[in-house]
């Protein structure tokens, strides 16, 4: 059975957004997933942002990560190495990784670049979970996870905007996304 892997970032911002540029990870959430979305293992870590190590008021009332959190995490070029020795022994198992559009994976590329960083994800597959649940459920238009959720008949469990919280509820749309 192919295990997923389905990831949320969170990151700097401000009210309006800003683009993924000027953005940086402070939180990655990884569920790793049997194909009926059963939780096989998990990963989450802080990570200090370099640019603009200050959170903004905005940033830290969407995420509820404090400015504590992220100034005693490490930076991403020494949380990654720990990201890949998690999923080493998960890695032939692994079908791809998924996330709630494609954000995550611009911003990863982004950083990877920026801090000179090897990822295994680049070899595998990604889906854009956001935009196959539309197809699946044949809306017009995607939607946000928190209603592609009531649509399912399920509500979001736990806080939004965290990264593990968000990568968990993404994950049990995948029976319903895989179905078809
Ligand atoms: P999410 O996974 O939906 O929590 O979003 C990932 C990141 O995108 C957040 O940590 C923020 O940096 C940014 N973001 C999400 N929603 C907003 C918003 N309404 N305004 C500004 N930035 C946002
Ligand atoms: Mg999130």
């Amino acid at each position: 059975m192919p295990h997923w892997l389905v990831i949320d970032l969170e990151a700097t911002t401000e009210e309006g957004g800003w683009p993924v540029e000027d953005m940086e990870i402070i939180e990655i959430g990884a569920t790793l997933v049997a194909a009926d979305g059963r939780e096989l293992d998990h990963f989450q870590r802080f990570v200090r942002p370099q640019r603009r190590p200050c959170l903004t008021s905005f940033c830290r009332e969407l995420t509820h990560i404090s400015q504590a959190q992220v100034d005693g995490a490490a930076p991403l070029g020494a949380i990654w190495p720990q990201f890949e020795r998690w999923l080493a022994p998960y890695r032939d198992k692994l079908a791809g990784w998924g996330s709630w559009g494609d954000y995550d994976r611009r911003q990863f590329v982004l950083e990877w670049q920026r801090h000179g960083l090897q990822s295994s994800l680049e070899r595998l597959a990604h889906v854009n979970l956001k935009q196959r649940f539309a197809e699946a459920r044949q809306l017009k238009r995607a939607v946000g996870l928190h209603t592609a959720l009531q649509l399912a008949g399920l509500s979001f469990q736990g806080q939004q905007h965290r990264a593990l919280e968000d990568a968990r509820n993404t994950a049990r749309l995948l029976p319903l996304i895989f179905a078809h």
